[in-house]
Formats: structure tokens, sequence, C-alpha cells
């Protein structure tokens, strides 16, 4: 399914649904460019999950953690790392659940994972020509009823 997504408040929005109907041990996998707009999806979930705290990326933490919402959102970035380094970080914890408390994770630079979950959505966005962007959401062994 392939969204427009005219301007940065389009983009929250998309961000504001999927924070707003995703279950608990949701994986959203973000791909896209510097600049495509995943950090912002990003900030529109945690919206939509009640989050105030205001959401920065972790391209320098790694991770980033915020509890306050209907549950948590954990943000990831990685960016930084090569596929042997994402595989010691035993990210799988967070979607089976394992000494974690079953939230959304959603991890930008999803392409330097070298294995994934049984079921994730897949969030590509692109950057248009003319500065807009794109959403492409293609679901893995998951429901998007709300889209
Ligand atoms: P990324 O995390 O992919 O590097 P960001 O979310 O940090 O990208 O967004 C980079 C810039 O793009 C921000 O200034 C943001 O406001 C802007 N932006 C996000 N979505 C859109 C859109 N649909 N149209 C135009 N600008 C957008
Ligand atoms: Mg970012």
């Amino acid at each position: 399914m392939k969204i427009f997504l005219g301007d940065t408040e389009a983009t929250l929005r998309l961000g504001i649904t999927l924070g707003e109907s995703l279950s608990p041990s949701s994986v959203i996998l973000l791909e896209g460019d510097l600049g495509a707009g995943k950090t912002t999806l990003v900030q529109g979930i945690g919206k939509g999950l009640g989050i105030t705290e205001p959401i920065v990326s972790p391209t320098f933490t790694l991770i980033n953690e915020y509890t306050e919402g209907r549950f948590p959102l954990y943000h990831l970035d990685l960016y930084r790392l090569e596929p042997q380094e994402v595989a010691a970080l035993n990210l799988e914890s967070y979607w089976e659940g394992v000494e974690v408390i079953p939230g959304i994770v959603a991890v930008e630079w999803a392409k330097r994972m070298p294995y994934k979950p049984d079921s994730y959505l897949s969030v590509s966005l692109t950057y248009e020509e003319d500065g807009t962007r794109q959403a492409e959401i293609i679901p893995f062994n998951c429901a998007i009823a709300a889209i």
C-alpha cells in the first residue's frame, strides 16, 4: 500500500494512526534515506501512544525507550552499526518480550539487521523530487486494519 505524504504533518498523522492502532509487540522496520521522515513517523507513533515527552533521533544513543504511553515505545536507529554488531544486541528480546515489557519496536535503518522477526510491518519512505514523501507499507504476517 502506497501513501502520499505531502508535508511533515502528513507523516506525523500516519504515525499517529499506527500508534493508536498497533498492538504491543508490534515491530515496524523503517527504510528510507537520511531525511526521508523515519524519525518524524516515529514521533507520530509516540503521539498515538499518548507519549508527551519529545521523541528525538536515537542515531547516537542507538535506542531510546519511552514508557509513559499506553505501552512502551522502543525506538532504535541502526545507522552506525554493521550487521554483526546488530546481531550482538539480541534485539529479539524486544519483540519476544523476554525481560522487556511488550511495546512497539520501531527500527530506523532496519536493513542493517542480519535477521528479522517472524511478523513485522515494513515501512519504506521515499523522498520525491518535489520534496514530498511517499510511504509504502507492507505487512509481513500481521494485519493493519486501521489504514
Ligand atoms: P529521517 O529520520 O528519515 O532521517 P526525519 O524524520 O528526521 O528523517 O525528517 C527530516 C526532515 O523531513 C524533517 O525536517 C521533517 O520535518 C521533514 N519531513 C518529514 N516528513 C515530510 C513530508 N512528508 N514532506 C516534507 N518534509 C517532511
Ligand atoms: Mg532519523
